[in-house]
Order: C-alpha cells, then structure tokens, then sequence
C-alpha cells in the first residue's frame, strides 16, 4: 500500500509527542494526525484539546487511535517511553525503553510497513537502531532525531555569543546524543565567512577556552531544564518538524540525523547522528563532511561508546516476526 503523505501518527503523547503534534497542526502539514499512547485517556485528552484549536487554524483530523489506524500512515513518530529524571543520563533509559519499543514496533509492523520510522525516545541513536533491527525496515525508512536539537541549541548559542541571527550561524553538533557528542568547529561559518575570521574581524574571543565554553553548556543544556522544569519538548518539537518538513516537501535538507552509517568515517553498523540529505524516501545521502584530527577521535569515541551498548543489547533486539 502507498502511504499517504497527509497522514502521520504519534506514538507516545507526552511532553514529547503531545507538543509535537501542537507543532506539526500549526504547521499544516497533514490532513491527519492520529495519536496513540499506552494511557488512551491521556492521547483522547491531548486530541480534544488540540481540536479545539482548528477553528483558528484550518480543518484537519486529529484522534486518539490505536495500533490499527497507522495503516496508510507515511510517518510514524516515537517518543513514547520514559524520560530522564534530574541526574540520569540518557543512556541511563536504555533497558526501560527497549523493552517499550519491542511492543511498540510489533504493533508497527502488523498494520504498516512502508512508512518511516522518525525515533525521538532516549538514548535515540540506541533506540534508532534497535528500531531498524526488530522492524527490518530499509535503513532509509529508520530515522532518529539525532543531533538536530543539539545543532540548534549550538547555534543559538554562538548566535547570541557572537551577536548575529542563529540562522546565519552554519555547523553542526555530531555524535551520541548524549554526552559524548562533539561540535564541529573546523568547518563552522557565519555566513560563509570561517567563524575565525568572522571573530577577528568583529574583535570577539573565539579561543579554544571560550568554544568549549559554548559546547559545554549545549551539552548540558537538557540536564538544567530537566533539573528547572522537569522535561523539554518545545525545541525538540521544533527539531522532529524541521525533519517531518523535509521529509513532507521532499527538501533534501542537510539534517545531522541519526542513522545507519555503513563506512563514513571508518564507522559500520551503528546509528549516530552524522549531516544526512534528507527528503520524501527518507536518508537519501550521509555526508563524510570534513574533520580535524580531533573531531576525528571524538567521534571515533562517541561511536566506540554507542557500539558498547549495541554489543549489551543485541540478544534484545533481534527482528521481530508477526
Ligand atoms: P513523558 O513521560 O511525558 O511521555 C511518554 C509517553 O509515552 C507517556 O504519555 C506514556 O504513557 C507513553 N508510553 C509509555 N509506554 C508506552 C507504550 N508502550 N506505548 C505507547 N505509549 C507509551 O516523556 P516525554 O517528556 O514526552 O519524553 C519522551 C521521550 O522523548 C523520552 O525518552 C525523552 O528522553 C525523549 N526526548 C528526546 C529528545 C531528543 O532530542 N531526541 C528530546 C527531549 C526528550
């Protein structure tokens, strides 16, 4: 069956999955949204409230659903399982919400197998791959959110250090998302112009001391608003429709998603979030964007630490038949 392209489902309707479709109805995207989560109370409340909202909007059906309506869906968002709590780390989820995602894709793959996969549960490049194993699904359909939250609060970040608009601010954070994550800074530009050049020019620091500076507080942004408020969900929100939209308008945007790597920069068989082409089929290209020496290393890190866990939860994670 063709999928439709006006039709996505949301698996998980918390903090997550209910701001997402907030999101994705302001944006107009789809004539149809269903939402499904364990509690139906909870995914029937979030449909209501968000149908309440279309009179100042434009018609489109949102609903509470079940498994059964993600038949013609052509995207399938995850961000059902449980969260961080203040202290843990994302890779600290990864039994929990494994065990969450064999159900969840069992159901997938009964009533649809032709839609992509777009994870956003944690630790998502884990969960990317434990998704493109238990559901078969051609590694361009399997699609986590990857670094693209982390990239945007990179370059909101610089943009605020250095003054200017965070759109005209171009590079990317890469890696886990998580801890081990980098920031590719050799190649990063404001504007076209190198951020070196742009910093001696505008008389800013721009000193090793002063990027890490930066690159710290990205890393350990979720943990403060997790700690301030419990959860985020409006920037990542934003992030999964900024990849629903290339996606949607088949854009071939440069995305540092997660998925499979399969020899760019030496790395095989591991999901991590690497700048991809994205458009309509999914991952159409990943990109060997360039690195120096020591974003090499760090990568080969945060890949070396993602494989880790891959090797603890293979047993777990083997194709499931329906
Ligand atoms: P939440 O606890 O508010 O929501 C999770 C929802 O999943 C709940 O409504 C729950 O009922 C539902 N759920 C649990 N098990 C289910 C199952 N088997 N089937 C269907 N639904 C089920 O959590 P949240 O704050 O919305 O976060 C969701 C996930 O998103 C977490 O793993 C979080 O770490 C992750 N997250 C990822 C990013 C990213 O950049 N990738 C950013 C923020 C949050």
């Amino acid at each position: 069956m063709t999928p439709d392209i006006r039709k996505c489902a949301i698996i998980g309707c918390g903090n997550v999955g209910a701001t997402t479709a907030y999101t994705l109805m302001i944006e107009q995207l789809f004539s149809e949204i269903v939402l499904i989560d364990i509690n139906w109370k909870k995914a029937a409340g979030e449909a209501a409230d968000l149908n309440h909202g279309l009179p100042f909007i434009s018609p489109m059906n949102i609903y509470a659903g079940d498994y059964t309506d993600l038949t013609g869906a052509s995207l399938i968002i995850l961000t059902a399982g449980v969260g961080q709590k203040p202290g843990q780390s994302r890779t600290d989820l990864v039994r929990a919400n494994i065990g969450v995602f064999r159900s969840i894709i069992r159901n997938i793959i009964r009533y649809n197998t032709d839609a992509i996969l777009l994870i956003v549960t944690n630790p998502v490049d884990i969960l990317t791959y434990a998704s493109l194993k238990l559901s078969g699904f051609p590694p361009e359909r399997v699609i986590g959110s990857g670094t693209v939250l982390d990239t945007a609060r990179l370059k909101y970040l610089a943009g605020e250090y250095l003054g200017v608009d965070s759109r005209n601010v171009h590079t990317f954070i890469i890696g886990e998302h998580g801890d081990s994550e980098l920031a590719v800074w050799s190649s990063a530009t404001v504007s076209g112009i190198p951020l070196t050049d742009f910093c001696k020019l505008s008389y800013f620091d721009c000193g090793i001391s002063k990027l890490k500076e930066i690159y710290n507080s990205v890393k350990n942004a979720a943990y403060e608003i997790i700690e301030a408020k419990g959860a985020t969900y409006y920037a990542i929100a934003e992030s999964v429709k900024r990849i629903v939209t290339a996606i949607v308008r088949d854009e071939d945007t440069i995305l540092p998603v997660s998925s499979l790597i399969s020899g760019h920069y030496g790395l095989k068989d591991i999901c991590i979030g690497i700048p991809s082409v994205v458009g309509r089929s999914g991952i159409k290209r990943v990109l060997d964007i360039p690195l120096d020496t020591s974003e090499a290393e760090q990568l080969s890190e945060s890949a070396m630490k993602l494989k880790n866990i891959i090797t603890q939860i293979e047993p777990d994670i083997l194709p499931i038949r329906v």
